[in-house]
């Protein structure tokens, strides 16, 4: 089959591999109609995190089961599905309590959280490619409506519909509530999607790219542009002096100003000014143990010093981690479904497999107008 294939720092290739085989009973094989490039997929690309070489790309998969193995029996051949990026065992300890993002069995490295085509998630191949093997097919598949239709919402609910949502939810984000979101990259986009799904009563979404703060406004948000106003007075002035209820970190460790240079805290001291005391915060943007290419010796190490003394005067609550994708990706597509969530606005670009090494280059250099490019490897 053809797949994006990991070479090395700013080198991807779209290369003949062997197809992925059923190893397992409760493994099932998925013909990939759409396979989502990630900003996260960029820490790999850049070099930012180390990436084993020959690695096949793509945590953000959805197709058409091919076939499976003789214990699934609840997910069939023919079925379309979306697969969440966490790869999950379903019965650990953390599994059983919902955190399929934390499972204990799935990561042979013995870390718990694992996931298709990404570093330290597992040897599992991703699915920017023609086929992708997943293990516990029958606990880890979402099904989804025969046919074709919705494709481009449905395939934001392997991470990113899910991510967004989830940085709303650990911000408490509830009727009437006032919401600040860092960053308008695909993840913010989605938590303002879903901040306005919840009730918020206000949504700001705070960047400087002028194209991603015109789609945060699509949604119902309120753009701030960060290189221009001065962010604490905007939105308190906007918010009669209170400050927001909820904020939402949807950037992570690669936080810079708008000329480029990067300051891991900005966006944490950024929303503990904005956030009103008692408030809450959800930090969904990534961050690494470590970041031998980071900004400073404390970034280096994953250390990052924000201003956590503020955080706890305020009392504020802050929620972090990678989102559980099963704990809410039924109920987002039944919101696609019965038309109350369009999240495949915010898709710029629909290329084929072949095109994914340009596609690559130009989103990684935030080429205007590449927000959000899916792959269609069958096209
Ligand atoms: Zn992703
Ligand atoms: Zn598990």
């Amino acid at each position: 089959m053809k797949a994006v294939v990991y070479k090395g720092p700013f080198d991807v290739a779209v290369e003949e591999v062997p197809d992925p085989t059923i190893q397992g009973p409760l493994d099932a094989i998925i013909r990939i109609t759409s396979a989502n490039i990630c900003g996260s997929d960029l820490h790999p690309y850049e070099g930012r995190v180390e990436f084993e070489s020959g690695m096949v790309f793509g945590h953000e998969n959805m197709g058409v089961v091919e076939a499976v193995g003789a214990g699934v029996d609840r997910i069939r051949v023919g079925d379309r599905v979306s697969v969440p990026f966490n790869l999950a065992c379903g019965t650990c300890r953390n599994c059983t309590d919902g955190f399929t993002s934390a499972c204990l069995r799935a990561n042979p490295s013995g870390q718990p959280g694992a996931g298709f085509g990404y570093p330290a998630m597992g040897p599992y191949w991703g699915g920017q490619a023609e086929l992708l093997r997943v293990p516990w097919a029958d606990f880890n598949l979402l099904e989804l409506p025969e046919g074709t239709e919705h494709e481009l919402d449905f395939t934001m609910l392997s991470d990113i519909f899910p991510t967004g949502y989830h940085g709303t939810e650990l911000a408490k984000v509830a009727p009437g509530k006032t919401v600040a979101i860092f960053g308008a990259g695909p993840v913010g986009l989605m938590a303002a999607h879903s901040a306005m799904i919840r009730g918020a009563s206000q949504v700001f979404v705070v960047d400087y790219q002028e194209d991603r703060l015109a789609l945060a406004e699509e949604f119902g948000a309120t753009a701030i542009d960060f290189s221009k106003v001065d962010v604490t007075e905007a939105i308190t002035d906007l918010t009669d002096g209170f400050g927001v209820d909820s904020g939402v970190e949807a950037v992570g460790y690669q936080a810079h100003d708008h000329t480029g240079e990067e300051h891991p805290e900005m966006v944490l001291d950024a929303l503990v000014s904005v956030v009103r005391a008692t408030g809450a915060i959800g930090a969904v943007g990534v961050d690494n143990p470590s970041d031998p290419e980071g900004a400073t010796e404390e970034a280096k190490q994953g250390r990052v010093a924000f201003d956590f003394g503020t955080a706890f005067t305020k009392g504020i609550s802050i929620g972090t981690g990678q989102c559980p994708v099963k704990r809410y990706n039924r109920e987002l597509r039944d919101l696609i479904i019965r038309g109350r969530a369009t999240p495949g606005r915010i898709v710029s670009h629909e290329l084929p497999l072949d095109d994914a090494v340009d596609a690559f280059d130009r989103f990684d250099k935030r080429v205007d107008g590449y927000t959000k490019v899916v792959l269609h490897p069958a096209a």
